[in-house]
């Protein structure tokens, strides 16, 4: 996976805003935010998309969504936030490593 952008950011190759971070996890800021809080989470092993998950990866999935809430609180989203993931050309998906955004604060709905 060495094109990988998120590859290279979980490598330390290419710098972040770093939010959090364990052994299977990362969550960062996005580059072009979509309004006044945009980050995302992703697995450190690479899996393109949704669409390529398997059973395996059952227990990083549960990981991602469970953090997203208790992250989300942590940048002032406490009323709420909205997730987007994203799957395959389309699905809008640009990035192919997976990867939930987590966006609010512009308003009731934004995006
Ligand atoms: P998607 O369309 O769901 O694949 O979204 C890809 C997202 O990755 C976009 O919102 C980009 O702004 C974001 N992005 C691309 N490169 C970087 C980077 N180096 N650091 C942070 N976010 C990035
Ligand atoms: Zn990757």
């Amino acid at each position: 996976m060495n094109d990988c952008i998120f590859c290279k950011i979980v490598a330390g190759e290419i710098p972040c805003r770093k939010l959090y971070e364990d052994e299977d996890v990362l969550a960062f800021h996005d580059i072009h935010p979509v309004a006044p809080v945009h980050f995302m989470l992703i697995p450190k092993a690479h899996v393109a998309s949704l669409a390529e998950c398997d059973p395996s990866h059952r227990d990083v999935l549960g990981k991602l969504l469970l953090l997203a809430p208790k992250l989300a609180r942590e940048q002032g989203l406490g009323d709420g936030f909205r997730t987007v993931i994203n799957t395959g050309r389309g699905g809008g998906q640009e990035v192919f490593h997976l990867h939930v955004h987590v966006i609010g604060g512009g308003g009731p709905r934004p995006l």
